[in-house]
């Protein structure tokens, strides 16, 4: 069994989610305590219950896939230990639902590997939050889908039903899962080749007029945007309340999407203000990949060494994520990765 101690680096969800894809891809069973150590409210909370309880349905259900406590019985919410070990996986249709605003796009972290696994495809209704802050939002997922593949053909697409927002959720999206006949390329991202496209949008629902216009105008001014760069997707009301504003370079090699998200007592002026600074950093560097797509690529890349196909990529920023992602991965698979400084960024790539 893997020991694996959830306090380690990041201390975060992510160290659950990558443990619970690897042990259903590779079968190995593993125990891991002092989940979420570093979070404000330590352990189990719903989204990540919701994270087992999907690497439980995809492990063949409960008469598989075993996902319990330190005195065996069922995991539930706050819990801080959890022994797993998983069936094998099964290919099929499947509706998990997170129950809270909480993001559906991490439970879809989850399951996507193992499922991409299989001989054949699979496809996800996932229900809850679409545009959560700390995690990839479906816009996110959904343009940047080909760099897992090694931009080749896509492994998943997205079909967004409704949005979800942090407090209320309701969001829901169908996923269809490709698994690559050939099995993963190699990920290659060292440049960022010209740029093809910038814009801004705000989606926003049921929020007083005006808000989108006042985000909107400030990523303008920041960032010399003419009009025509500026997208006011105002949604349905029930799909509210929410607002993400997402701003998204397009280049010939690489899409990056930064995003900020309304919230109470935070003005929509401070909201866009976090999006600018975060594509001003991004364009002040040459790298590619951004610093979340740094640490969500390692598993598709892991997953593509062991087949011998060994990629590289440049990442603007080394996060905490992706040093504890690389040690979460090593714990499963025979690989080593590589961290190099360069240029103050990192490349990130597999030791032969
Ligand atoms: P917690 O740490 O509270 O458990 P969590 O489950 O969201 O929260 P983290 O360990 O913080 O777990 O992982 C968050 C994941 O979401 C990481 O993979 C990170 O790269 C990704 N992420 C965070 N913010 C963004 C963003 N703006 N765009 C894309 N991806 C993001």
């Amino acid at each position: 069994m893997i020991e694996l101690d959830g306090s380690q680096g990041e201390g975060g969800g992510q160290i659950l989610r990558t443990a619970l894809a690897l042990s259903l891809v590779t079968g190995k069973p593993f125990r891991m305590d002092n989940i979420r150590a570093k979070r404000p409210k330590p352990g189990l909370m719903r989204q990540h219950l919701a994270c087992v309880n999907a690497a439980v349905a995809v492990g063949g259900g409960v008469e598989h896939t075993s996902a319990v406590n330190a005195a065996g019985q069922a995991v539930q919410i706050g819990e801080t230990t959890l022994l797993f070990t998983p069936g094998e996986v099964r290919a099929g249709d499947y509706e998990f639902a997170v129950g809270s605003a909480g993001s559906c796009m991490l439970v879809l972290q989850t399951a996507l590997w193992p499922l991409l696994q299989a001989k054949v495809a699979s496809t996800l209704v996932l229900s809850g939050g679409t545009h959560n802050p700390m995690a990839p939002s479906c816009s996110f997922l959904t343009a940047l889908a080909p760099y897992f593949a090694g931009n080749g053909e896509a492994l998943f697409d997205i079909e967004l039903r409704r949005h979800g927002f942090y407090p209320a959720g309701g969001g829901e999206v169908r996923v269809h899962l490709h698994p690559p006949a050939q099995g993963f390329a190699a990920i290659h991202l060292m440049k960022r080749g010209a740029l093809i496209e910038a814009y801004a949008e705000c989606l926003h629902a049921g929020l007083p007029r005006g808000v989108a216009e006042r985000e909107l105008d400030v990523l303008r001014k920041g960032l010399g945007w003419q009009e025509d760069c500026l997208r006011d997707r105002g949604l349905r009301n029930n799909e509210g309340p929410g607002n993400a504003l997402l701003a998204v370079l397009r280049y010939e090699n690489i899409t990056e999407v930064f995003a900020a998200y309304g919230e109470k007592n935070v003005s929509a002026e401070q909201v866009a203000r976090r999006v600018l600074q975060e594509v001003k950093d991004y364009q002040a560097h040459q790298a590619p990949v951004g610093p979340h797509l740094a640490d969500q690529l390692m598993i598709p890349m892991a997953l593509a060494g062991l087949q011998g196909k060994m990629g590289r990529y440049w990442a603007t920023e080394l996060t905490e994520h992706t040093c504890t992602n690389a040690r979460t991965i090593e714990a499963f698979l025979p690989v080593k990765f590589s961290l190099e400084p360069l240029e103050g960024g990192t490349v990130i790539s597999l030791q032969a």
